[in-house]
């Protein structure tokens, strides 16, 4: 008998669709049951490594078949799945690793120089190198193997599956831990408000080391029997005639992803028009963006959410109208939300408050770190330290996060609101605004712009511009131009390090 960890899956999909296509990546394709028997390979050689249930297992490597192959072999054995932002540096992936204690270290030959800096090497990990070679890249594992060494393990809903580390854009990231019952409600979440079906045709361009691509496109299409096509790496021309090519069904992308997709000279001609669900999430998404895409009939779904959740929180779905598009919908189906006034009140619609999310896709806390989890909740509900208000309707707007608000002469500006604004102006590609002090108001904005190519953009311009859609006290008092602005690995813009390069006093030079 299987058991009903995650683990189970590819077993339970093999008895189904044995022959149905589960991945796919360049020339490799790879069924169900083809993926049963990598998983049970591997599982093996991890077994035969020295890996137990409860050990954590540390992956380092672009997208790839054999990430999915590793992910689904650790959860067989009852061990926790640690994925590494491929984009961190040494010190930053030795800080992780410290946290986390694994028992294996796989890493694909693209990153052998991170893995022999000092940094990683001096925590003197056990360690096993691959090429990804459309899922057949861990055979080494395999074949280096001798014994299994201990049992099978019973694993159980409430086991840790994962532990994912956040993205880290307001300080250290956290280790969030998952569990095979956290995962696996978040994808019922998603077949049920998106409708995943098992003819669905994914894209997976994000990272998957992060948690939407992986549990938000990947999983839920694994559990439906559809394919994921697999990329390495995001391509915007690749990622375009691959949805034409191949009819891609679902996508999940970034503000950054959709913006650099919709600047392709290909996305005004290319028929796009089998893309059921192009899901967005992880950061605020302007407005002007969603405009641009309806304007090809391509509607957005904008969903809220954070790895704490798995991360599905809330979801602005197709058929929720054209009037709520900017909001971020309503919870989703299996998930709670509410929104906290200051005061400990529930708020009235158009309150804005901190959102509070509840769920069996809820972690159930940090790894390691009992004062953090400790602090993140207030009974069943998790703090997520996001500020947004729901309208009468129960839509959520999320308005920003309670970190990046910054207070100008005694009021509270959120950035993301003056961001949006600045989005309106045709000559900007990209915005990030941030408080800095001010000796006369406590803080005023500084708005930080990436011209279009086409703009000669002033700071004039723009503060004429957002003359009379803004507050006086929210325009921003300088204006940065700047010919890129800090993303971390899954193109979220990186308010903390904005700050460390243009946060500097009003009054002194940026
Ligand atoms: P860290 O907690 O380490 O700073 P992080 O918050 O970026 O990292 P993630 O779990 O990757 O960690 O991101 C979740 C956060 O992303 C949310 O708490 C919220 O601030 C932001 N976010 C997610 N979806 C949206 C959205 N639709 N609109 C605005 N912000 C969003």
């Amino acid at each position: 008998m299987l058991d009903s960890g995650i683990g189970s899956w590819p077993a339970r999909r093999a008895r189904m669709t044995p022959g149905a296509r589960a991945f796919v990546q360049d020339d490799a394709v790879v069924t169900y049951a083809e993926v049963d028997r990598l998983v049970e390979a591997v599982a093996h050689g991890l077994r035969a490594r020295g890996v137990a249930a409860g050990d954590r297992v540390a992956f380092l490597g672009l997208n790839s078949i054999e990430l999915a192959v590793t992910l689904f072999a650790t959860a067989r054995l009852g061990a926790v799945f640690l994925p590494l932002n491929t984009r961190l540096a040494p010190p930053e992936l030795a800080w992780i690793l410290t946290d986390a204690e694994p028992a294996l270290l796989i890493h694909a030959g693209d990153f052998d120089e991170a893995v022999s800096s000092e940094a990683v090497a001096a925590l003197g990990l056990p360690g096993h190198r691959f090429t990804p070679a459309g899922g057949r890249g861990l055979d080494g594992l395999v074949s280096t193997s001798s014994t299994s060494g201990g049992g099978d393990v019973e694993v159980g809903l409430d086991d840790v599956f994962m532990i994912q580390y956040t993205s880290g854009t307001s300080g250290r990231p956290k280790g969030v831990m998952l569990t095979h019952g956290n995962i696996a409600w978040n994808a019922f979440n998603l077949l049920v408000d998106v409708d995943v079906r098992s003819d669905e045709i994914a894209l997976v361009t994000a990272p998957l080391f992060h948690t939407a691509a992986l549990n938000q496109v990947l999983l839920p299409t694994f559990l439906k029997g559809g394919t994921s096509l697999i990329a390495a790496r995001f391509d915007p021309a690749a990622a375009i005639a691959t949805i034409e090519r191949e009819r891609v069904t679902l996508l999940f992308g970034v503000t950054s992803m959709y913006q650099a997709l919709a600047q392709e000279p290909t996305w005004a001609t290319a028929d796009l028009d089998s893309l059921r669900s192009a899901l967005s999430g992880g950061a605020p998404i302007p407005r002007t963006l969603l405009d641009t895409w309806q304007s090809r009939g391509l509607h957005i779904i904008q969903g809220y959410g954070l790895t704490e959740a798995s991360p599905g929180t809330t979801m602005l779905r197709a058929g929720d109208g054209l009037d709520k598009l900017g909001s971020a919908g309503t919870p989703c189906f299996f998930t709670d939300v509410r929104v906290v006034a200051p005061g400990n009140q529930e708020a009235a619609p158009g309150q804005a408050g901190e959102v509070h999310v509840s769920g069996p896709n809820v972690t159930p806390g940090y790894w390691h770190n009992e004062a953090a989890t400790e602090a993140a909740f207030d009974g069943p509900w998790l703090r997520t330290g996001d500020v947004a208000m729901l309208d009468d309707d129960g839509f959520l707007y999320v308005v920003d996060r309670v970190k990046d608000m910054y207070i100008s002469g005694g009021e509270n500006v959120y950035p993301a609101e003056v961001e949006q604004a600045v989005y309106t102006h045709p000559g900007v590609a990209e915005a990030a605004v941030i408080g800095v002090p001010d000796e006369r108001w406590g803080e005023v904005g500084r708005a930080v712009v990436v011209r279009r190519p086409d703009s000669a953009l002033t700071r004039d311009d723009l503060l004429k511009h957002l003359d009379g859609r803004l507050a006086r006290y929210k325009i921003p008092k300088t204006v940065v131009f700047v010919d890129e602005i800090p993303h971390n690995a899954s193109g979220k813009l990186l308010k903390s390090r904005v700050r460390e390069l243009y946060g500097a006093p009003e009054g002194t030079t940026p």
